[in-house]
């Protein structure tokens, strides 16, 4: 390869042969610092957990408890009974749907500390509880309000599963957390990664079979959990250019792997 400084923006590279829109997950984190989304009612309690909660700092949000909105008096907009339990997504007094409450992160509605590393399955459990529990299906017959309610909750909590089950969403997100912004098209311009970058896309290009592709495949995942590694690493420390730098090199690496399963 020639010695010149090469200077290509990575979303230049990755969509040369093929357009790749963000994925829903993606497109959803890129929207999560925004209290505005289609379904959120923002009700006098949440204005005020928004304002709480855009007074934590980095730090605090990582360690903050997730049942200090128990002490902010919610209460049933239908029954009027106090919030015994912490997320507050459902009665269980009158078992209504609670609106949605944008200061109510993901990890909190899986019970889970806001901390990178997630054990396998421990998502599966809590997300079929609350589509037990908040499913459209099941409130056709109440009010249009507990409807919209149910539609939205129930969106969310997809939203939450989706985003937090995918490593690369799920880092992003706790970045978005911090409200910082992953620029994707930021340009690479280390030499060695562009020229392996160039060389995985010729051997995905040019493989003969499937079993060429796995082999691919599997290399791919192991690049996809070194960065993920690094990442967790990095948030731990709060470093938050070997952050996005991670992020950056696992959003190239997922694209790739997104591509194969195409062929596959
Ligand atoms: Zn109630």
């Amino acid at each position: 390869m020639a010695k010149r400084k090469l200077q290509i923006p990575l979303s230049a590279i990755l969509r040369r042969t093929q357009p790749n829109p963000p994925s829903p997950a993606l497109a959803f984190a890129s929207r999560i610092p925004h209290a505005s989304t289609p379904f959120a009612p923002l009700t006098e309690t949440s204005r005020n957990l928004l304002t709480y909660s855009s007074q934590l700092s980095w730090k605090s949000v990582l360690f903050r408890n997730h049942f200090a909105s128990t002490t902010l008096n919610l209460r049933c907009w239908n029954c009027v009974v106090a919030a015994e339990t912490a997320p507050f997504l459902f009665c269980h007094s009158c078992r209504s749907v609670q609106p949605v409450d944008q200061s109510i992160d993901y990890f909190h509605i899986f019970g889970l500390d806001i901390e990178y590393d997630i054990e396998a399955g421990s998502l599966e459990g809590k997300y079929k509880e609350w589509q037990k529990k908040l499913h459209p299906d099941l409130v056709h017959s109440k009010s249009q309000r507990e409807k919209d309610y149910a539609a939205e909750q129930s969106a969310r909590v997809i939203d939450a599963y989706r985003t937090l089950n995918n490593p690369l969403s799920r880092a992003i997100y706790m970045l978005k957390l911090k409200g910082l912004d992953v620029d994707e098209e930021q340009t690479i311009s280390e030499p060695e990664l562009l020229g392996e970058i160039m060389e995985i896309r010729e051997a995905v290009e040019e493989a003969a079979d499937s079993q060429a592709l796995t082999e691919i495949q599997i290399q791919i995942q192991e690049k996809l959990k070194h960065w993920a590694k690094s990442f967790s690493n990095a948030i731990r420390h709060q470093d938050f250019e070997e952050a996005k730098i991670s992020i950056q090199r696992m959003t190239y690496y997922d694209r790739v792997n997104k591509e194969i399963v195409k062929r596959l």
